[in-house]
């Protein structure tokens, strides 16, 4: 069930038309329709009701307390790369026993906090980690469980920016060293080892690299299995794509193709099975509303000057991440424009040659399938201070992040009086 479609000719989230938001809420904003962050953690987690599991979303994507707290509701557990994530799931009520801890850079001061919260797992990414997390488990007497993020070297046909499990990304430990790190972890004193961790990259379409990839962790599992290596848990990370375009997948074909690797694997795992999706959850539960500032005509292109700008949301200059931007109100006229923000960067766009319903200045525009990496890697350049979250359930609406103001991003600064 859509909970982001045209009603009447008016995009609607859930119950409330965009037009009623705006009247409401200035310009740009972010607003997400908790139906839908509900609905796609459950098509999620029922697609392996079967199995004995943990999903722990990836805090990074959207980490919103009012998204935490709804997914705390449902049963969800946390991946989490910081303290300040880690914080933030407990403020949410996701329980310790619920949270791994992933990150290639975790300090001694993240792992003694992680530590004394006694959360479910460590994801560990290097030798030299290991053995600071052994360091810091034994001068505070607490026992650490840990898996290994494996790189299991497949090549997960996505974006560069978002590949991680292929020799020489930065992520996790190369499978080769794998059973010399395991024997290493297992003799160190105040580490428990747990797990089996990987996480492949981003945005995966084909379930192909999955497969692959699970059979490695497979045949690790059975070698630390004749070691007496006791597995308590796989994880097999997130990285599930979601439909941004017209012509992808839809996402519960594409989790039913997942499923039934994962299912296909999982009885030979004798043991729990954790998943990290992040974007799965909740991309396409989030909009960015924006208004035309100018319309301005040169003389090859139109451009659509709009009021959000990359500040407010970067995939698609980073990432060169398709958007698909819908008119708030539908009139079937179509024409080729750009659409860039006030910032004084040429990267600064959300779409460049793009075949969009026809907007004039002063309408608003929707850009679609923002509620993964968008509002989290917000900033404050040009002094365009971070700009508002809002949610919905059905005809109810609420800020759940309120817009900076400029006054405080001024307050921030101080000048020495040396100046
Ligand atoms: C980013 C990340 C995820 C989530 O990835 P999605 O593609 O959003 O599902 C899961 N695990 C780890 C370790 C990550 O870094």
């Amino acid at each position: 069930m859509p909970f982001v479609e045209y009603k009447n000719s008016v995009q609607h989230i859930e119950s409330l038309s965009v037009l009623a938001l705006a009247e409401q809420y200035p310009t740009p904003f972010y607003c997400y329709s908790s139906a839908k962050i509900r609905a796609q953690y459950r098509m999620f987690s029922d697609a392996f009701s079967h199995l004995n599991t943990l999903v722990c979303f990836a805090v990074k994507v959207n980490s919103n307390q009012a998204v935490l707290s709804l997914l705390a509701k449902e049963g969800a557990g946390a991946d989490v790369v910081s303290v300040g994530e880690i914080k933030r799931a407990l403020a949410a009520n996701i329980p310790a026993e619920k949270i791994v801890f992933s990150g290639v850079a975790k300090t001694e001061q993240e792992m003694e906090f992680a530590l004394k919260q006694h959360i479910l797992c460590f994801n560990i990414e290097s030798e030299p980690e290991l053995l600071a997390l052994s360091h810091v488990a034994k001068r505070l007497k607490i026992t650490a469980n840990i898996s290994f993020r494996i790189n299991p070297n497949v090549n997960a046909n996505t974006h560069k920016k978002i590949s991680t499990g292929k020799k020489g990304d930065k992520f996790g430990v190369d499978i080769e060293h794998a059973i010399s790190l395991y024997q290493k972890a297992y003799n160190l004193d105040y580490i428990n080892v747990t797990g089996i961790n990987m996480h492949i990259g981003s945005q995966i379409s084909d379930v192909t690299p999955f497969d692959l990839a699970i059979q490695k962790i497979k045949a690790l599992y059975c070698e630390l299995k004749v070691l007496n290596i006791n597995i308590n848990h796989v994880d097999f990370g997130g990285g599930l794509a979601v439909k941004y375009q017209d012509d992808e997948l839809a996402e519960p074909e594409l989790l039913a193709q997942y499923a039934a690797v994962v299912n296909r694997h999982a009885e030979d795992f004798n043991c729990r099975i954790l998943f990290e999706p992040g974007r799965f959850i909740t991309a396409n539960a989030g909009v960015l509303v924006s208004q035309v500032i100018y319309k301005k005509n040169q003389s090859d292109k139109t451009l659509l000057i709009v009021d959000a700008a990359m500040n407010d949301f970067i995939r698609p200059t980073l990432y060169d991440a398709y958007h698909k931007i819908t008119a708030a109100t539908q009139n079937h006229r179509f024409e080729c424009v750009d659409v860039v923000g006030p910032v004084c960067e040429t990267g600064d766009y959300f779409a460049l040659d793009r075949t969009m319903e026809v907007v004039e200045q002063g309408d608003l525009i929707v850009i679609n399938s923002v509620g993964a990496y968008s509002a989290v890697a917000s900033n404050s350049y040009n002094s365009r201070p971070i700009i508002a979250e809002i949610m919905v359930q059905g005809d109810q609406v609420a800020v759940i992040r309120e817009a900076q103001s400029v006054d405080e991003l001024i307050a921030r600064d101080k000048v020495p009086s040396w100046v």
